[in-house]
């Protein structure tokens, strides 16, 4: 055909910055309350034209999610977000665009999910001693995937039994470090998790970070360390992040080097303040994530 370029392997070109990208949110196959159809559904409604599913630790839903995708017409990349310790902290960093078949990127996130059952076990054995029976087989009823047990099915489950209002009152009184549920845990190494993604093809992004309580000290050795491992993107704008801090964020990215993400964060209607697409648009001056791949 004159003008059209059929040639089956051409590169396909990067995405345009102006689009409308929601590049972090999550389904059953996680801690999320919808299904990915719905999700998907719910994001084109929204006027999402480029989306992500990033279930935490699982790439399940990437198929349906890719298809759904497609079906409602918007582009689509491969998402995840692991689970990482770095400096005695849980940090998340996000995957997108990566080769789902990836054989080390599929280990590492078995192996990252493989210690969530016993930690639930434990975390169900600490809120016994505090007085609330039941909560591992109550928290596994509100998971979509038993793999994927995490301390939001457990809010579900004392929130479902009355014990507290919603989650973030569960978080605050009975699940985060010093409260009666929660467990230490170790996750990935950062630079395993980064390393996962960059040799399957994908963008490494630190996802949220406000969300950490790093001092400027701690804060500075993730992002020189994530940038060491071959990360190259953060999140700016995010339903985690205040205004003031995506400006804050605007300018580690400018700091260090990175490209900026946009993703909702998406978890649930009921508990989600921030609705999937509904989020403002990158501070001018950043490279969007999604222009350094192809959707
Ligand atoms: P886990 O991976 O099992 O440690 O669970 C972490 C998940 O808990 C996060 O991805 C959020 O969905 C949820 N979460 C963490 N902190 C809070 C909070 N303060 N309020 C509500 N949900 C939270
Ligand atoms: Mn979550
Ligand atoms: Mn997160
Ligand atoms: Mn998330």
């Amino acid at each position: 055909m004159p003008g059209v370029n059929t040639a089956p392997n051409r590169p396909r070109p990067c995405l345009s910055p102006s689009l409308n990208a929601d590049l972090h949110c999550h389904s059953t196959v996680s801690d999320g309350t919808l299904e990915p159809e719905a999700l998907a559904a719910r994001a084109a409604a929204n006027g999402v034209q480029l989306w992500a599913l990033t279930d935490h630790d699982e790439i399940g839903g990437q198929q349906r999610a890719r298809a759904a995708a497609q079906a409602h017409g918007m582009h689509y990349l491969t998402g995840v977000e692991i689970s990482v310790t770095f400096a005695d902290t849980t940090v998340h960093i996000v995957g997108l665009g990566f080769d789902e078949t990836n054989p080390r990127l599929v280990q590492g996130l078995n192996d990252t999910r493989d210690g969530r059952g016993p930690r639930a076990r434990e975390m169900a054995a600490a809120l016994a001693q505090a007085g609330i029976e039941g909560a591992y087989e109550g928290a596994l009823r509100h998971a979509g995937n038993p793999a994927l047990i995490s301390r939001t099915h457990f809010a579900r489950f004392l929130v479902e039994t009355g014990v507290c209002r919603d989650t973030p009152e569960v978080f605050r009184k009975y699940l985060t470090e010093g409260k009666p549920g929660y467990v230490p845990h170790r996750w990935a190494r950062l630079g395993d998790a980064v390393h996962w993604i960059t040799q399957a093809g994908g963008v490494a992004v630190i996802a949220h970070p406000a969300r950490y309580k790093f001092n400027a000290t701690e804060e500075y050795a993730l992002f020189t360390e994530f940038k060491a491992h071959g990360g190259q993107a953060v999140e700016v704008v995010t339903g985690s992040h205040t205004p003031a801090e995506a400006l804050r964020y605007a300018g580690m990215a400018h700091e260090f080097g990175l490209a900026a993400s946009r993703g909702s964060d998406f978890h649930s209607p009921a508990e989600s303040h921030i609705d999937l697409g509904r989020l403002a648009p990158l501070p001018p001056g950043l490279t969007p994530v999604w222009t350094l791949l192809s959707g």
